[in-house]
């Protein structure tokens, strides 16, 4: 498997991008500060997890952009309702997206930048 799938796949699983073991999240929003199992400091430096910005706002552009057009096209709800699916996208998709964003960006910077002591 390459480097890329293996960190991808931590990312996705929310675990620690050096070790593949130890969980970022304590809670919905709440991260470690620290891998359980590594050690290894999550935050990088302060402001680290901007960059999972980004991430966040592409995914949730695409979304509404492919949304909106698909509700144009389709033309089965009102101008209104569709204004209402897509603020509930662009509301909710940033929220939910959150772990994942920062999860994805903080195995970027791995692949990117690479820590020492990656399994
Ligand atoms: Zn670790």
């Amino acid at each position: 498997m390459s480097r890329y799938l293996k960190l991808v796949g931590r990312a996705l699983r929310l675990v620690c991008p050096v070790c593949g073991r130890g969980p970022l999240f304590k809670g919905l929003f709440r991260m470690h500060e620290t891998c359980s199992h590594c050690g290894l400091k999550f935050e990088r430096e302060p402001g680290f997890f901007l960059g999972s910005i980004y991430i966040n706002y592409g995914i949730t552009a695409i979304t509404s952009l492919v949304t909106y057009f698909i509700l144009f096209f389709a033309n089965v709800l009102t101008d209104t309702q569709n204004m209402a699916v897509l603020v509930a996208i662009v509301i909710l998709l940033p929220i939910l997206l959150h772990r994942h964003a920062r999860s994805l960006w903080l195995g970027f910077d791995q692949w990117q930048d690479p820590r020492p002591g990656e399994e």
